[in-house]
């Protein structure tokens, strides 16, 4: 057994002053089984499919932590919770610091939404003697991956008189499935010999859902008007209602543990969902901070932030300014001081795909939760780009936590890229750095994060929350 002392000069220099990046197992052997508790509630909230349910899961949690809904005016005391729901898609919790607002709030902000398929206003249609929901697609997607696989429909309807009915089918083991069907192999000749994105066409994207007749001859669409009965049994609803209505369709898989060694998982809606679930469970832990905490649910993110619950809507500057007004602060002073992670996701090293990344930059499954300087692509368009400071504030938290990190472009220069809600966030003024965990599959039915770097992600969390050093930059 070699001695410590075994070691060459040049091996000593070598782990001074090299980065050694190497998975979190080969170093913390253990870490993997102390991430498992973690990964079972990780796994109950990812069964919230959509911004609402997330916020309808939520909602209930924090209340029974002692979060008060925040009302304007009141100055609120070091470790006061309190929260706030923007139109039940953003919610907003904070844990009130020693120092006053004016000295920086630590904020994190993820979104809940997740690419899925959209119902059209008049979705309902009948072919053939089947019934069909027609969609357009809601963020990116490879339009393929989303025929025959079992779907769940999940959303709401507002009916003329304001009442909002909710809708979820097949979740449940006793629930029906849904389905986009794919043409036969054996007629394929033509469809295969389409590029990727043509495979599937987006009007193509019909959710099967009947082929049950009513039984009367002078109707003429039968099984459309069989499906309508049983909806308006159901929930109440007609035709018309569709058009005052979200709903959609998401992969019904339950999230799972993935592999033999049962070290990752797989799951739909990882992207934002196990950021939300860190910084959830990070805030909500947070006790007595020397510096307020701040998490927020962000909305529309998928499809550019807009619309009054995606970040670049003033919600979350709004509330900052209501809760600041009761000192008289101004926000713009809070905001100066404060420092934000906007927790996402990023693309982890896929070994059948090497040629789209840059293996010195790029995070990899299980090196711990990834930290993105910059996003964009190609000359580095449209990124906030974090200062010098700003990273090494936050390595030195990550540091003083002993939390490994890695850091992560999105892939190669000039391949192709994609920004988060980074820039709508530092456009306020606010010291901003994305981080998340690599994921595999990203926006797939099924995407797949390793266990170890989610539990890692909600350490790193803490640490910024809990940290006292001032921020001084
Ligand atoms: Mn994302
Ligand atoms: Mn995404």
């Amino acid at each position: 057994m070699a001695k410590k002392d075994d070691k060459s000069a040049g091996q000593k220099l070598e782990e001074k002053l090299l980065i050694k990046s190497e998975a979190i197992g080969e170093k913390k052997n253990g870490l993997l089984e102390e991430a498992q508790a973690y990964g079972e509630e990780y796994k109950k909230f990812l069964e919230h499919k959509t911004e609402r349910e997330i916020v309808d899961y939520t909602i209930p949690i924090v209340k029974k932590l002692g979060y008060k809904e925040f009302v304007y005016g009141t100055k609120y005391k070091p470790g006061d919770k309190v929260y706030f729901n923007n139109r039940n898609k953003n919610i907003i919790t904070m844990t009130f610091g020693k120092k006053p607002l004016t000295e920086g709030v630590r904020i994190s902000v993820a979104h809940a939404d997740s690419p899925r398929l959209d119902f059209k206003p008049n979705p309902l249609f009948e072919a053939t003697d089947m019934a069909f929901f027609k969609t357009h697609y809601y963020g990116g997607i490879k339009k393929y991956q989303w025929t025959t696989i079992p779907l769940s429909i999940h959303g709401v309807v507002t009916l003329t008189d304001g009442k909002t009915v909710k809708v979820t089918i097949g979740e449940d083991d006793d629930d029906p499935a849904f389905c986009i069907t794919d043409l036969l192999i054996h007629l394929a000749y033509d469809q295969v010999q389409k590029p990727a994105a043509k495979v599937i066409d987006g009007e193509q994207l019909n959710i099967l859902i009947g082929s049950w007749p009513l039984d009367d001859d002078k109707v003429q669409s039968k099984v459309k008007l069989n499906i309508m009965k049983i909806l308006n049994e159901k929930y109440g609803i007609t035709e018309a209602d569709f058009q005052s209505a979200e709903l959609c369709a998401c992969p019904a898989y339950k999230p799972k543990d993935l592999g033999l060694d049962r070290s990752m998982i797989s799951a739909y809606g990882q992207d934002d969902k196990v950021c939300c679930f860190a910084q959830f469970k990070a805030e909500t832990e947070t006790k007595n901070p020397e510096y307020t905490s701040m998490m927020v649910f962000a909305d529309k993110e998928e499809t550019g932030s807009d619309g009054p619950t995606g970040m670049r809507s003033v919600f979350w500057k709004d509330f900052l300014e209501d809760v600041g007004a009761a000192w008289g602060y101004s926000v713009r002073h809070i905001l100066r001081k404060s420092l934000c992670l906007s927790c996402d996701v990023n693309a982890a090293v896929d070994p059948g795909w090497p040629e789209v990344f840059e293996a010195r930059n790029c995070s990899y499954l299980g090196r711990g939760p990834v930290v993105s300087k910059y996003t964009g692509s190609r000359g580095k368009y449209s990124t906030n780009d974090a200062s010098a400071e700003t990273m090494g504030y936050l390595r030195s938290i990550l540091e003083e936590a002993e939390v490994p990190w890695q850091v992560g472009e999105l892939g190669k220069v000039d391949v192709g890229g994609g920004g988060t809600i980074a820039s709508e966030i530092s456009i306020h003024n606010i010291d901003t750095i994305d981080m998340g965990v690599p994921v595999l599959s990203m926006h797939a039915p099924m995407e797949v994060t390793s266990k170890v770097d989610d539990y890692l992600l909600y350490k790193a969390m803490k640490a910024l929350f809990a940290s006292k050093k001032a921020k001084d930059f």
